[in-house]
């Protein structure tokens, strides 16, 4: 703490300290140096809570769920219905049968395009998807395309990394039965105006999937606010475990879609001529699920709720406002990404060096970056790079971990040479 801070500044890094106190991997070395880890974009890490919770899952209460008539069964079976309304809770949903359990996100969006896409999806029909869409908001549409001669169209982005709204809306036609776009882009940063983008999609009658992968973990969603039909994200970017996720969607449109998969746990009745299917959401959860992560998922949820959005936003701006301070400082870096309406995911190239080497370099000080296109081809082809570094951030870094960044770009800068100005 610099010597002229403020009461204000001081009770702020107690908080920060605290945070970090709950996050058991933040103690441990990394090549002999103090983890500095800025990959939460790829997976946060899980508090002490977390890892408890699932411990105490384990221990004491593990059975499998739903229609078990012994104690332990209907402990886990409340365990794990319990979790889902508290997932539903930090998207803003109130009815927690509009909450499917996934693996994550990249199985919500194959659950959409698999089960609603066949049904609503045919030849010469359009989907509008843009060219920031993590793959896994691409590829199970271009399954879909393929099964069913449907159109796949990109948004284009602009150069400060924006969506360019008018090209969206110059895309949309009769033929668009769905709009897929990510709430917050994992290799920009940007946050992307979903409910305009939203209402636009309505008008031209085609519905909403919103990849909330990037957003959950940072901003204050509610799915009815934003006003779109499907919102997925992933339970391991928000201090959960992984392997579980979330698909929501409005119930009429869960009851009408076909199930994603079939087998134990999604019917209510089977004979050798045919099923019927479970109410929802246990239409689209085939065989046993994964409870210690929903479980897991549940508590980090309640974590952060704990921690308070409040809190969480202001630590956000204030990283967000000093990495873009120094990043854009250090001679050769190229920052991708707007400046404003963003998140804490920093993609960046140093010079002419290969994202991967910095990311080696910086890994011997104990720095996690990560380096590669981020499943972010097409935006990395649309910029004109191969790959980037990217250093994300949540909310357990510190001000000293940007600075720690930074002395590790001089580092590398040095062994690399010939790093000249910006290009
Ligand atoms: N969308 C975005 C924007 C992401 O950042 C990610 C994870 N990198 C995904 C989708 C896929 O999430 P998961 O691997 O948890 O399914």
């Amino acid at each position: 703490m610099e010597a002229n801070a403020t009461p204000r500044d001081r009770a702020a890094s107690h908080d920060l300290a605290d945070i970090r106190a709950q996050f058991p991997i933040l103690e441990r070395e990394v090549n002999g140096r103090p983890l500095v880890y800025l990959d939460s974009a790829a997976s946060a890490q899980q508090p002490q809570r977390v890892i408890d919770r699932i411990e105490r899952y384990c221990r004491e209460q593990h059975a499998n769920v739903h229609r078990g008539a012994h104690a332990l069964s209907v402990e886990a079976t409340e365990a794990f219905e319990g979790a889902r309304q508290l997932v539903a809770g930090h998207v803003g949903v109130s009815d927690p049968a509009e909450i499917v359990f996934t693996r994550g996100t990249t199985e919500s969006v194959n659950l959409v395009a698999a089960s609603w896409g066949a049904a609503n999806v045919g030849a010469g029909d359009e989907i509008v998807l843009t060219k920031m869409e993590h793959h896994s908001n691409i590829v199970p549409w271009q399954l879909l395309a393929r099964r069913t001669g449907a159109v796949l169209r990109y948004v284009d982005v602009t150069p400060d990394g924006r969506l360019d709204l008018d090209d969206y809306a110059r895309l949309l036609g009769p033929r668009t039965r769905l709009v897929g776009v990510t709430h917050v882009s994992n290799g920009l940063g940007t946050i992307n105006p979903v409910v305009e983008i939203t209402e636009l999609a309505h008008d031209a009658g085609a519905l909403v999937l919103v990849d909330g992968a990037q957003a959950a973990p940072h901003l204050m969603v509610d799915t009815h606010a934003i006003g779109c039909d499907f919102y997925a994200f992933s339970g391991h970017k928000m201090c959960g475990p992984t392997g579980i996720g979330a698909l929501w969607a409005r119930r009429e449109l869960l009851e009408g879609m076909e199930p994603y998969q079939g087998g134990g746990e999604m019917i209510s009745e089977v004979t050798l001529e045919g099923s019927k299917w479970a109410e929802i959401p246990h239409k689209f959860e085939a065989g046993t699920p994964n409870i210690a992560g929903a479980v897991g998922f549940g508590e980090a949820v309640a974590f952060l709720s704990d921690v308070g959005h409040d809190r969480l936003a202001a630590h956000e701006d204030e990283i967000i406002a000093y990495a873009l301070e120094r990043l854009s400082a250090v001679p050769g870096v190229t920052l991708y990404g707007p400046r404003e309406n963003r998140t804490s995911v920093f993609s960046f190239t140093l010079g002419d060096i290969h994202p991967h080497d910095l990311s080696t370099i910086l890994d011997q000080g104990g720095i996690a970056i990560r380096a590669g296109h981020h499943c972010n081809q097409p935006l990395m082809d649309h910029m004109g790079v191969s790959a980037t570094a990217r250093a994300s951030f949540y909310l357990y870094n510190t001000r000293a971990e940007v600075d720690a960044l930074i002395d590790g770009l001089g580092m590398a800068a040095r062994v690399f040479g010939g790093v000249s100005s910006t290009e």
